[in-house]
């Protein structure tokens, strides 16, 4: 049976709603041009299907780039305040469907609908409007030369491609959605394959926000084909990228080999949280447990590799035990009181159980605090901490990216930060202590594109972003954002003769 344009989807909450499920082109929603793969989404709460959507080929690619493309040739001519009033119109459309976006989100990738899913679309509210407050003010600059000469610089905007992961889907996308309109570029956006449904209901708010077509696309398909084939495209001025390193690589490469396009990378991390002898144990228990254990460990930031102080060590695993108890329940993610959900995708239950295997099998000690809470349907795991760990385990050293911790120890201050520092990645590293010289002292040595003293996961969409190492390349966020989406191009006045 063919797949309709859209389907009305009834929620755990008895709610419903009108689901598109065509390809976002041009501002319409809009069938393949031809049969591509089949693309179902799933419920990570049962492990049953939502809905099929449409899925894109290369030629749909192709289609949706030619309109990027070609709205481009107008739409770099717009005023920028037209560009902040429709971004602000957007966030207020964002505002208007928070709670079906949110359930969307809940629905299609498990997230608690309350502490987590709303957060979500709130966070993309929050960067349209912190995005619209830069659109007119993205200046180039004035060179005096001599007399007779001088230059100035512009930001020029870009076609852009995106490539999107699930762990967000909708505020991933917003990192790169909100300064590349901002700064007039045209988009074409691949959502993941695992959890393509809000970024589809998303994209008929920008149209009924008033961009016009071709300025923001959406493929609903998998890497291999359309991410590939966009990163390969001769028409994309630029990728932005959202996903694990070894993706990251392959997308670095086909834009390297295809037109040199530029890229940012934001990948994968093993993020160290180090906490000191001098630490408050009790705020690091606090902050340790949140920033592993939300969005059940699927955070490119998580930090999922802590380091105690051999001197504090059997204390802080004490209360840090007792906190994931105090702060984690599992159950139906549209119940208030949920604050931890099922990973993604039966691949991704599958890949972190293996680990947990691994990680027994290794030698380290396995405690699983809430394992009788532990709900059997759907793709529930059990937070998991190992302790007794050495640091050459693979449970240390690779990104699991689950509900999944290792707590191991250190002599001093030295010892921790080498420990810390031994590993591919380097996306963020927190660490705790009261000592304020140690502590930026320690900071200055951390590896990480962001380090956070005496707190952890407390990203604001005002701060640079990214990683150092294989965690990625460029920043997103802040006012560097822009920088990923425009090209600064000089333009030379001479107003004399040649002397
Ligand atoms: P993934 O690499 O499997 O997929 C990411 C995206 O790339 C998907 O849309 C996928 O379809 C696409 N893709 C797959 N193969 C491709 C190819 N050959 N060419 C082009 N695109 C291709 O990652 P995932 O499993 O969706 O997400 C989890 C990973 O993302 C983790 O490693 C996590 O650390 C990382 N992540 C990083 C950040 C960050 O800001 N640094 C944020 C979120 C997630």
């Amino acid at each position: 049976m063919s797949v309709p344009l859209s389907t009305k989807i009834a929620l755990p909450n008895g709610e419903s709603y009108e689901q598109p499920l065509g390809l976002f082109i041009n501002n319409e929603n809009v069938k393949p041009v031809s049969q591509g793969e089949k693309l179902i989404s799933y419920n990570p709460s049962t492990g049953e299907p939502i809905t099929e959507v449409h899925c894109a080929t290369v030629d749909d690619v192709n289609i949706a780039v030619d309109a990027a493309y070609d709205a481009m040739k107008s739409w770099k001519h717009v005023e920028p305040t037209v560009r902040v009033n429709l971004l602000i119109k957007l966030a207020s459309l964002v505002d208007e469907h928070k709670d079906t976006l949110s359930a969307i989100e809940a629905l299609d990738s498990g997230k608690p609908f309350e502490s987590n899913a709303s957060a979500d679309v709130q966070s993309v509210a929050d960067y349209l409007r912190y995005c619209a407050g830069w659109a007119d003010k993205l200046h180039g600059t004035q060179i005096p030369l001599n007399s007779k000469c001088m230059a100035i610089t512009k930001r020029v905007p870009l076609v852009v491609g995106c490539i999107i992961p699930w762990n967000y889907p909708l505020s991933m996308a917003s990192w790169k959605f909100c300064p590349a309109l901002a700064a007039g570029c045209t988009i074409v956006m691949k959502s993941s394959e695992i959890t393509p449904l809000s970024l589809l209901y998303f994209a008929n708010l920008v149209k009924e926000a008033g961009f016009p077509p071709g300025v923001f696309n959406v493929l609903s398909g998998y890497g291999k084909d359309v991410g590939s084939a966009l990163s390969k495209h001769h028409k994309l001025d630029k990728i932005a990228f959202t996903g694990s390193t070894a993706t990251g690589q392959r997308v670095m490469a086909d834009a390297a080999n295809s037109n040199l396009k530029s890229i940012s990378l934001e990948c994968g991390g093993k993020s160290p949280l180090l906490v000191f002898d001098d630490a408050d144990l009790i705020e690091a228990a606090k902050w340790a447990s949140f920033g592993v254990m939300y969005n059940t460990g699927q955070n490119c930031t998580a930090n999922s590799r802590i380091l105690v102080d051999e001197k504090v060590h059997d204390k802080f695993v004490d209360i840090f035990i007792n906190q994931l108890k105090e702060d984690w329940k599992m159950g139906d993610v549209f119940n208030k009181d949920t604050s931890l959900g099922p990973v993604v995708s039966q691949q991704q239950y599958d890949r972190v159980q293996n680990y947990i295997k691994i990680g027994v099998e290794e030698g380290a000690t396995i405690i699983q605090p809430l394992k009788d809470q532990t709900p059997n349907a759907g793709f529930f795991i059990s937070p998991t901490v190992f302790t007794n760990v050495k640091e050459d385990m693979r449970i240390v050293k690779e990104e699991i990216f689950g509900p999944v911790v290792t707590i191991s120890k250190f002599t001093d201050e030295k010892d921790g930060v080498a420990k810390a520092n031994d590993t591919i990645y380097g996306l963020a590293a927190m660490l705790f202590s009261t000592n304020f010289e140690r502590a930026n002292r320690v900071a200055d040595l951390l590896e990480a594109g962001s380090v956070y003293i005496n707190s952890s996961n407390n990203e604001d969409v005002r701060v640079p972003f990214g990683g150092m190492k294989m965690s990625g390349i460029g920043r997103e966020l802040g006012q560097e954002a822009f920088n990923l989406y425009t090209v600064v191009k000089s333009v030379y006045h001479n107003y004399g003769s040649r002397l």
